[in-house]
């Protein structure tokens, strides 16, 4: 028997198997270390290049170009990447990007990146130093915003599943029958989620997807500070019950993606103790306010709560993609998405002697999103991450100031914390007219590549929107967004 294993026996590399590492490593290490140089070069020269740029006709067709069939020289693969994708990317690592609501990155979360990819590891559990990490990072994100060591939490790709992971745990501990088992159909009255007019679109995906409908998150007017009006929150909940629903669940905005509006989050968890409802905080901008001393006082009340978004992506500045929920009860979070398959059991030695990571979320695999968060964290701090929010929202009130010193601009909302919603007017201009100039000047904005800001509409009026989340950017470069904003719109509107 043995003699003839023996025989099926075959040497190493004489078989002609193939691998995808290289064959001459000396090769790869001198490329690699281009490649480095190169990506230090373009973050510390961002400032010099445009926000962004529209691609040329010739660049676009480079992404129809067909799947490779063979092999090619990865120096050839490398120029194809600078010239077509290097070249042209969002922009929101750069000092003036302001548009929608995203941090800008940073060199040591990159590495991060980089070194989690190397290692490989899959973070759906196991027992190993990365899923280790991965613990840590919650740990801390739990410390940084006021929930009890207790807690229990998971990284997620961002803002979006974080509040879906909330939200899942919300319905089932809420819903008085085994959601898990027999599905929303068995539930005996129908349930209601409560969040301001202001709520990110995330929320209705949620609802959507929990099979509860749209219509379950019945949307609650905001104040002229655009924060949830909680008179009208007790009132809708009393009728809400009067008519046979189960008011299950309050989200409170932390910093609405609108304006940066934060609800009051200590009247609102006070009313959901009273009326026994869940209370959810969606602090995907503004949960880590809890950790920037001079505004820390905006976001009291927050550890409150029984479930939290956060994301690190945002104010962190962490690399796409990683967000957070925490859930203060661990055991309803585990309830609510563990299941013991029979490849996934855990033994009480080797690899599988840990704690399954992927019983707290709905990925199986998970990637080592944590490693970047972990190392920006421990270079620089996290009284720094602080200093830099209070930063950025010391530029929102900056910028704040140089609008309402400009007669040709107007503010469309109060500026809370980074967000900052303004306007360029026009004498005897109305709403659709001033709405095409607004959009003409962002439009100019981006293609010249000056600045990068977007635009909403706020209790039923247009306006420009800048946010600020962005370690780069100096109070000139707020200075020089007036400037402009000024000149193009007297350009388009006296044309
Ligand atoms: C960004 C944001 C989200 C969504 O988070 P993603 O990381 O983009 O998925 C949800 N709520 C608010 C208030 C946000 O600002």
């Amino acid at each position: 028997m043995e003699h003839e294993m023996d025989a099926l026996h075959r040497p190493g590399a004489a078989t002609g198997e193939e691998t995808l590492d290289p064959t001459d490593w000396a090769v790869l290490g001198a490329l690699s270390h281009r490649i480095v140089d190169d990506a230090i070069g373009f973050l510390r020269d961002v400032r010099e290049r445009p926000v962004w740029r529209d691609m040329p006709a010739e660049v676009r067709t480079f992404f129809d170009t067909a799947l490779p069939r063979s092999p090619a020289p990865l120096g050839e693969v490398y120029r194809q990447v600078t010239e077509n994708v290097m070249s042209y990317p969002m922009g929101n690592i750069h000092p003036r990007f302001w548009s929608w609501y995203m941090g800008s990155s940073n060199f040591t979360g990159a590495l991060a990146d980089f070194l989690a990819a190397i290692q490989g590891s899959n973070l759906g559990g196991g027992n190993h130093a990365a899923a280790l990490l991965d613990a840590q990072v919650v740990n801390w994100l739990k410390e940084m915003v006021g929930f009890p060591a207790s807690a229990s939490g998971t990284l997620v790709s961002g803002g979006s599943m974080a509040n879906l992971i909330g939200l899942t745990v919300a319905r089932n501990v809420k819903a008085g029958v085994d959601v898990r088992e027999h599905g929303v159909a068995a539930i005996d009255k129908p349930l209601r989620f409560y969040a301001s007019d202001q709520v990110h679109s995330c929320h209705r995906k949620a609802l959507e997807e929990l099979g509860l409908g749209n219509r379950a998150l019945r949307r609650i007017p905001s104040d002229a500070g655009f924060r949830m009006d909680v008179a009208a929150l007790a009132a809708a909940i009393a009728q809400d019950r009067a008519a046979g629903f189960l008011p299950a669940c309050i989200i409170a905005n932390a910093g609405t993606v609108n304006t940066g509006a934060i609800d009051d989050l200590s009247a609102i968890g006070d009313l959901a103790a009273e009326e026994d409802i869940w209370f959810h905080v969606d602090g995907c901008i503004g949960a880590l306010i809890a950790i920037a001393p001079e505004n820390a006082l905006r976001v009291d009340g927050i550890g409150r709560a029984d479930s939290l978004a956060l994301d690190p992506h945002k104010w962190l500045h962490a690399p796409f993609e990683v967000g957070c929920a925490l859930i203060r009860d661990p055991s309803a979070h585990h309830a609510a998405f563990a299941v013991t398959s029979e490849y996934l059991e855990a033994t009480s030695r080797g690899l599988a002697a840990a704690a399954w990571l992927h019983e707290y979320g709905l990925q199986t695999t998970r990637g080592f999103r944590a490693l970047k968060v972990w190392m920006a964290l421990k270079e620089h701090g996290a009284e720094k991450f602080g200093r830099l929010i209070d930063q950025n929202i010391a530029q929102a009130r900056y910028l704040t100031t140089l609008i309402e010193a400009e007669p040709l601009l107007e503010l469309a909302a109060p500026t809370t914390i980074n967000i900052v919603c303004f306007r360029y007017r026009a004498k005897g201009v109305e709403a659709e007219a001033l709405k095409a100039i607004n959009t003409e000047i962002m439009l100019r904005l981006q293609e010249e590549g000056t600045a990068a800001i977007s635009d909403t509409t706020v209790h039923g009026e247009h306006c420009l929107r800048v946010a600020i989340t962005n370690h780069r950017t100096h109070r000139d470069d707020l200075f020089l967004l007036v400037e402009e904003t000024v000149r193009l719109g007297n350009e388009i509107a006296g044309s």
